[in-house]
């Protein structure tokens, strides 16, 4: 006989939060379990009257122990309504990108009702990022949605590292091909005409921070004849960017080769636009927190910093906005009068008012009267539905 269906019933204050659209359930929020349920198996959350308040995905390993799928009327997660889901999140990006960008997130995990996924495209290239072991049982049912709905040549699979150990009993592997051929090289994608390299098998994230595709238009409306400094560069997203925007000379400061020799690459790819074949570029590879405190002094005329998450966890918060504000310190001690400085952060425990403030205040005690150019928040291919996931936030200013 099949297992009956598994049914959790779930605190007041869980209930009200799921009631407003938060993605979640928590293990210490279930006051009744009908049996022990499975990684992976749909899990029905019933409210305190005993109505059908949300299905998701139960995850017997983690403190999010279900990640909803669904919730509002009652609803059967059968062949079409997983067909219909994916055919709505991709709608949702339609019309955003034009043959010049090939590269976008197709899905942005619980934003899209997606929870613990990403699903990058490159190209003819499809990367699946798995936050949670959930998702192993439904491989090959998605692996076969994305046939139906999404033209592609190849699917890799990625895994956040937490994940990797229990993959490996499924026989999964991060960076996997679970469709089409191993690429020989990392897979070449277009951003705004720009090409790129995506090391899609073993790069950061996917293979590109695909979240910074409007920041780094906006470098390239403000980069003409200016010196620039891209500290964290990574691949040199930003930099070919201001290149073409007529940037005098170019600096990728990062502590990675592998990411500075992408860079040169991604350089070379892009030598027929007349602006990026003049661009003098260079590489430095440095901790950043270092170099820049002991680079000469105004010798810039653009400075974007964009660091790794400062904050993996809410205890970091404090220490966060004090290391933004002092890279922001010695970013603007870098720059020439009338310099740009570019400053962007993507910790979700540090807000955008306060990350904003504390460049704001940078700033400020260098120039008091500085011009605020623009503030962004994330762009339409990386929505945030809930609280916990606005993380990107970047801002320009001019001394
Ligand atoms: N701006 C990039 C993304 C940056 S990701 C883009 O547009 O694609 C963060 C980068 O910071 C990574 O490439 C990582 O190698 C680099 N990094 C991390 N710690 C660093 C440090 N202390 N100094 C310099 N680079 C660092």
């Amino acid at each position: 006989m099949p297992p009956s269906r598994l049914r959790l019933h779930i605190s007041q204050k869980a209930e009200t939060a799921i009631r407003g659209g938060h993605p979640w359930l928590f293990a210490d929020s279930i006051r009744e379990q009908n049996r022990p349920g499975e990684t992976g198996e749909l899990a029905i959350l019933y409210d305190r009257k005993d109505r059908f308040l949300a299905v998701g995905l139960f995850d017997d390993g983690s403190p999010i122990r279900v990640r909803l799928l669904h919730s509002g009327k009652p609803q059967n997660l059968d062949d079409t309504w997983w067909k219909e889901h994916l055919r709505q999140t991709l709608a949702k990006r339609e019309g955003l990108f034009d043959a010049e960008t090939t590269g976008w997130r197709c899905c942005h995990g619980e934003n899209d009702r997606w929870p613990g996924l990403v699903l990058d495209r490159y190209d003819a290239t499809l990367v699946l990022k798995l936050y949670t072991a959930a998702w192993f049982p439904w491989l090959d049912k998605l692996s076969a949605l994305l046939t139906e709905l999404i033209p592609h040549e190849r699917l890799v699979l990625r895994l956040s590292r937490n994940i990797r150990e229990k993959a490996a009993q499924s026989h999964l592997d991060d960076g996997q091909v679970l469709r089409g051929v191993i690429p020989e090289r990392p897979v070449i994608f277009k951003e705004t005409g720009l090409r790129f390299e995506s090391d899609v098998i073993r790069g950061q994230k996917t293979g590109f921070f695909l979240d910074q595709r409007e920041n780094r238009r906006h470098v390239e409306k403000l980069s003409a004849g200016r010196r620039t400094l891209n500290a964290f560069s990574f691949s040199g997203g930003f930099s070919l960017y201001a290149a073409r925007g007529g940037a005098a000379s170019v600096t990728d400061l990062d502590i990675s080769s592998h990411a500075l020799e992408n860079a040169h690459r991604n350089f070379e790819l892009n030598r027929d636009c007349p602006p990026i074949a003049r661009c003098q570029h260079e590489t430095v590879q440095a901790d950043a927190f270092i170099w820049l405190k002991e680079a000469p002094r105004k010798t810039f005329d653009l400075v974007i910093l964009d660091p790794p998450s400062l904050a993996k966890r809410e205890t970091e918060r404090a220490d966060a906005i004090n290391a933004y504000s002092f890279l922001a310190r010695q970013g603007l001690a870098l720059l020439r009068p009338n310099g740009i400085l570019a400053a962007a952060s993507c910790s979700a425990h540090v807000s955008a008012g306060e990350f904003f403030n504390a460049i704001r205040a940078a700033a400020q005690d260098i120039q008091p009267r500085f011009h605020e150019i623009q503030t962004s928040l994330q762009p339409p291919d990386h929505p945030a539905a809930f609280p916990e996931a606005h993380y990107l936030k970047c801002i320009f200013l001019r001394l």
